[in-house]
């Protein structure tokens, strides 16, 4: 039988998970306790931490490494490629077609076991380009 510490588990879970999956701005675990917050005032920075990290090993949600100082979270868990401003920090969806036969080409290589593969393009973004153009 669940206690109910687990009940309010679960619906943290879910009101993470769906605020996570409401917005494409690769939110870090203190970003999302902002959102979460609007909906349930009394969760605590730790729980926003803790379920982020489960539903991230789940495979339900995914870490994105984009070389920043802070992981950010990614609602759509299905392989797509990112692109990353390292003037203003964020991140965002690339839609470019995912390289193929490079996981394959990879086990073949390496003889690992390859389970997934991430592409993180870095640059200016064109918001950053205008407003140093508007300063200099
Ligand atoms: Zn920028
Ligand atoms: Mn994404």
């Amino acid at each position: 039988m669940l206690s109910e510490t687990m009940l309010r588990m679960t619906k943290q879970r879910q009101t993470i998970l769906e605020e996570l999956r409401s917005v494409t701005s690769h939110p870090t675990a203190d970003d999302m306790y902002e959102m979460v917050r609007q909906r349930l005032p009394r969760i605590s920075l730790g729980t926003v931490y803790r379920n982020l990290e489960i539903l991230a090993a789940e495979g339900v949600v995914k870490k994105i490494d984009a070389g920043g100082s802070k992981k950010r979270f990614d609602g759509n868990a299905e392989t797509h490629y990112h692109l990353r401003c390292l003037q203003c920090g964020k991140v965002e969806d690339l839609a470019i077609p995912l390289v193929s036969g490079v996981e394959e080409k990879a086990a073949s290589l390496s003889g690992y076991s390859v389970v997934a593969h991430s592409l993180v393009i870095s640059g200016v973004c064109p918001d950053c380009q205008k407003n140093n153009k508007k300063a200099s």
